[in-house]
């Protein structure tokens, strides 16, 4: 048995987009910019895409603009915020600790190019205030990009008032919502954002797309040049078919999110509860107001690392934190947000499921997961430590 718990990294593509994608790769792969007719009919294909998002964000096709992928969606809207607000004379930005590094990144070059970022910190139940931000908005402030929920401890933002505090103050709002983009509703109306970002990889589109939300009147600034695609507003040919399947994906989840982040849920508490349950075991993140496919958990004296090498020889893929960040020695900039100690952020494992996962996969998880723990702090020096009273148990 193999359990794929790593949602959060990527999706499997729905049977429903792959079925959607397979004509506009064999037969109808005409560039949508060509006059004639199959050219016509992927541009017709492209519409319908569009209408698709559109309907399901609340927002007009003109405002859908495609790009490739979540990262380029973040990249474009801080961008295309950090100009309007220069043209103002307004030069400092707005975010949080805990962002994906497609934003932390895109700021840290904005600061280079003479912009001031203000990151704010994370409270302790990983979920950022309205307050927070009213706090930091500052006459000069021409952007603010707060998450919709975090792509490791799946924590839930209240977009909702952060962006009325925006709102009020004169200040655009972007919002990341690549994570909660079909599990949680989003009316982008309804909320009041300015700019929203999406990915399709994440809920069981194609990889290599992504789509940019901008309300009417919220001018993008280019960040890939040539033709006059997508308005003018990203050049390159569109990827017909990955857009085709993405809006296929996204009709699926939406019309399935309820009944989807029901199961989800139940699962989701059940390793809560039976990780939780493991001495010297912490949840990271509110227990409530989380994404219905998301467990993050930190076992003390343990590091993360050799606990996925474990898990995965043991047939479960999980993740230490974001697929980023792997690789490297450094724990996780979320869970060092939160407040963990480093010697705790270490010992993370991320579970992040989907609609596809099964109450026999929760058992698999639950059989295996313990054992490896107990394993690897037999082997730890550190645990050790801990056990013999050398070092105070920080869980
Ligand atoms: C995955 C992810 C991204 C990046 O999306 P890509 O399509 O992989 O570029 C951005 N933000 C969040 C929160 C994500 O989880």
């Amino acid at each position: 048995m193999y359990v794929y718990a790593d949602n959060a990294a990527t999706t499997a593509m729905s049977e429903t987009a792959l079925e959607a994608m397979l004509p506009c790769l064999r037969e109808e792969y005409a560039n949508p910019s060509s006059l004639h007719t199959p050219g016509q009919r992927a541009a017709e294909k492209l519409t319908e895409a569009r209408e698709i998002f559109a309907r399901r964000l609340g927002a007009s096709p003109a405002e859908i603009t495609f790009t490739s992928g979540g990262s380029e969606s973040d990249n474009q809207a801080l961008r295309s915020g950090a100009m309007l607000g220069m043209r103002k004379g307004k030069k400092h930005i707005i975010s949080t600790k805990f962002e994906h590094h497609a934003v932390l990144h895109t700021l840290q070059a904005l600061e280079k190019e003479g912009f001031e970022v203000t990151l704010l910190d994370i409270p302790s139940d990983g979920v950022v205030t309205a307050e927070q931000v009213r706090q930091a908005i500052r006459p000069d402030t021409a952007l603010v990009s707060v998450m919709f929920a975090n792509n490791e401890i799946g924590t839930i933002q209240p977009i909702a008032e952060i962006a009325a505090v925006c709102r009020e103050a004169g200040v655009l709002f972007h919002t990341d919502a690549v994570q909660a983009a079909g599990h949680l509703p989003i009316d982008v109306k309804e909320l009041g954002v300015d700019m929203l970002s999406l990915s399709a990889h994440k809920f069981h589109g194609p990889k290599g797309v992504g789509v940019l939300y901008a309300r009417r009147g919220v001018a993008l600034t280019n960040v890939i040049y040539g033709g006059a695609q997508e308005r003018g507003r990203r050049a390159g040919t569109e990827n017909v078919p990955g857009i085709v399947g993405a809006a296929a994906a996204f009709e699926e989840a939406c019309a399935h999110m309820e009944e989807n982040a029901q199961k989800m849920t139940a699962l989701r508490d059940r390793l809560i509860r039976g990780l939780t349950a493991i001495p010297h075991t912490v949840l990271n993140g509110d227990a409530e107001r989380r994404l219905p496919g998301n467990v993050n958990v930190c076992f003390e004296g343990i590091e993360g690392e050799s606990l996925l090498l474990m898990l995965d020889a043991k047939g479960i893929a999980a993740s230490s934190g974001s697929a980023c960040t792997s690789g490297s020695l450094d724990p996780s900039h979320v869970l060092l947000a939160l407040g963990r100690p480093h010697e705790v952020a270490h010992g993370s494992l991320r579970l992040s499921l989907s609609h596809y996962n099964t109450d026999a996969d929760v058992d698999h998880i639950l059989s295996v997961v313990p054992g490896v723990v107990e394993y690897l702090r037999n082997m730890s020096p550190v645990w050790d430590e801990l056990e013999r009273g050398e070092r105070p148990h920080l869980i």
